[in-house]
């Protein structure tokens, strides 16, 4: 195993460096580096940009107007990406349904969809988790029932990040109740426009509403809109998830934070010293940044053995769950760092134009925020308690 970058991958870091120097709005990287909340618009800007350079998928191949990125180059590119504090990727359209369409959608669906979520005529979101069904995700209920050319959709979905921007949900569905509940799921693409759907949104702590609730009730699907067969749609569900888990250390954003931290532990005030000069201080952050070398070495060796043809196993719940650890302890060193800067916490100063006053410097009005958004990093993706199970049974064999 080869940790170090050959030279065609430093070439490329320098591309894409060059790239975001020459491309990246400030005005995104500015909202970015504050913390300030992204618009649709925003993440539309930004999108547009990375598709223009071919690199907005980096995960699909050429032929679907992808990047053709290898692992190593993808895991470079968010690295720059997260350092130059690009807008992330909205992954559900790239990320999650383009590899499923490309492997099991068929002609008409790859020729449709495909472009449209690289063009942005299509925002899309994710339609798995229903109220007694999150971790359990087989026991989804929203039923689909085929009446002629149509489903009827009825039921509820929740937590779905982003579903006030969306056009179209792609959803887990039943269609079967014979056999295990595995065998009956389907997977069906559905356009938000639709008579029937109400999208209510649920507020977080931070009070942004990221998250909703959609609801179907009776809603008319057309048939065509299946992806693969009828209740074979675990399998496609199972094959996005492996998607949805590239790049779960978060390195890059755990190293953004990390520098953030010493910036601001670097002008707090601690007596007649700064903060980073209170040892007890800088022994956490320095903790930190040992777990954060040692991820990171990790997150090399599972990209080097992606690099050899090794499919990633449970090696990815190791990583999420020690990337959520460290940015969990991130966010709550800074908020620390603020101090009583942190306690009243402005929300709405946080959108751009909002001409509420933040209480304290600059640097201290997303502490508060990243602390309580981040507590979702624990139970989204599969929740640390899942990935420790995962971890046992697979790698520790108990
Ligand atoms: C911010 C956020 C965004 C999200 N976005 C989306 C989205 O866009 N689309 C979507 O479909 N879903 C989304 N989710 C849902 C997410 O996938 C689920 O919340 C997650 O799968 C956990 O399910 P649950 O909330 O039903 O909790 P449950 O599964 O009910 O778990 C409750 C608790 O029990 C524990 N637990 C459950 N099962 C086990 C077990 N077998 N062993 C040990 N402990 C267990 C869990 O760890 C947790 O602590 C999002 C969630 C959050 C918080």
């Amino acid at each position: 195993m080869d940790l170090n970058y050959t030279d065609e991958q430093k070439a490329f870091r320098a591309e894409v460096r060059a790239f975001l120097e020459d491309k990246l709005p400030k005005r995104l990287s500015d909202k970015v580096a504050g913390g300030k909340r992204l618009t649709k618009a925003d993440y539309e800007e930004w999108h547009a940009i990375l598709n223009e350079r071919g690199w907005l998928a980096g995960n699909w191949p050429k032929e679907f107007g992808g990047g053709a990125l290898d692992a190593v180059q993808r895991h470079i590119f968010e690295e720059e990406t997260t350092s130059a504090h690009a807008p992330r990727i909205v992954p559900f359209g790239i990320a999650m349904l383009g590899p499923v369409l490309q492997k099991f959608g068929n002609d008409a669906q790859k020729a449709h969809y495909l472009p449209r979520i690289l063009n942005g005529d299509d925002w899309w979101c994710q339609g798995y988790s229903e109220p007694g069904a999150g971790s359990d995700l087989a026991s989804v209920k929203t039923s689909a029932v085929r009446e002629g050319e149509h489903y009827i959709v009825n039921g509820q979905k929740t937590w779905t990040t982003l579903g006030q921007y969306a056009n179209m949900i792609f959803c887990l569905v039943r269609t079967s109740k014979a056999g295990k509940p595995q065998e009956g799921i389907s997977f069906l693409l559905i356009d938000m426009d639709t008579p029937g759907i109400t999208v209510r949104p649920i507020v977080l702590l931070d009070g942004e509403p990221e998250v909703n609730e959609v609801f179907f009730d009776n809603v008319k699907v057309p048939a065509e809109n299946l992806v693969g067969e009828e209740n074979k749609g675990w399998t496609y569900a199972k094959f996005l998830l492996t998607h949805e888990r590239t790049n779960i250390a978060g390195v890059g954003f755990a190293r953004a934070g990390l520098a953030s931290l010493k910036r601001i532990a670097g002008l707090e005030k601690d007596g007649d010293r700064t903060l980073i000069q209170n040892p007890l201080f800088a022994a956490k952050m320095a903790q930190v940044e040992i777990d954060l070398m040692a991820m990171a070495t990790t997150n090399l060796r599972i990209l080097a053995a992606a690099a050899a043809g090794q499919a990633p196993g449970a090696e990815s719940s190791m990583l999420k769950i020690k990337g959520t650890q460290i940015r969990q302890e991130i966010n709550a060193l800074t908020r620390q760092a603020v101090g009583p800067y942190a306690m009243p916490f402005v929300s709405e100063a946080l959108d751009e134009g909002s001409n509420v006053e933040p209480v304290g410097p600059d640097y201290a009005m997303p502490a508060t925020q990243a602390y309580f958004n981040n507590r979702k990093l624990s139970i989204y993706g599969g929740s640390s308690e899942v990935q420790r199970t995962i971890i046992s049974k697979a790698i520790l064999e108990l």
